[in-house]
């Protein structure tokens, strides 16, 4: 029963049940987004550089897919697409030519193994793989260098296939991390690489 002081809302108000916007659900973002005290998003303020904090913590805490000898993979917390892996060397270096033959071979090798991991768990159709060194060429953290392998899928571009594969795929980074984690495992062997078990 309704009376005066009952607020009662005009159905007609109501959003329709089913709309046409597209969402992206990415509850993962949420472990690291902050605000600052103007309410503000902000990056958390790491005191130490994270490419030499990672491998310090256990796997699952550091999102490190795998370790080699010098180098290892570690998921990205700022994804450009899903399962965005960095290889990073555990030496505090920031260009590519600062690495030894040694460290330069594990760099590209882990690389290539990184692609063979992703094509075993996600089944991309192309990768974008680089390295931006220097901020003035955008990267985030210049200091610590970190190639960027991007898995890409036909059409991702209109962000629909993204879409797709968070609906088919763990949609924590944990579980993409776990997941490469077992591919890693399982195929370093093949590329001369060291695997953790
Ligand atoms: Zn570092």
């Amino acid at each position: 029963m309704v009376d005066e002081t009952t607020r009662v809302d005009d159905p007609a108000q109501f959003p329709p049940q089913e709309d046409t916007v597209e969402r992206l659900w990415t509850p993962q973002r949420m472990t690291y987004v902050l605000r600052n005290d103007e309410g503000k998003v902000t990056k958390p303020k790491t005191k130490e550089c994270p490419f030499c904090a990672g491998p310090n913590k256990s796997d699952e805490d550091g999102l490190i897919a795998w370790r080699g000898t010098h180098v290892f993979a570690i998921m990205n917390l700022y994804p450009y697409n899903v399962g965005h892996l960095m290889i990073c060397p555990y030496r505090h270096v920031s260009l590519i030519t600062d690495l030894d033959d040694a460290e330069l071979f594990e760099f590209e090798k882990a690389t290539t193994l990184a692609m063979t991991v992703m094509k075993e768990v996600s089944h991309p159709d192309g990768w974008n793989i680089g390295i931006n060194q220097g901020e003035v060429a955008g990267a985030g953290i210049a200091a610590h260098l970190h190639q960027h392998v991007v898995p890409r899928w036909n059409g991702d571009a209109n962000f629909m296939p993204i879409v797709a594969q968070t609906r088919t795929m763990p949609i924590l980074l944990s579980d993409q991390r776990a997941a490469y984690a077992q591919a890693f495992d399982r195929l370093a062997a093949d590329f001369g690489l060291p695997s953790e078990h």
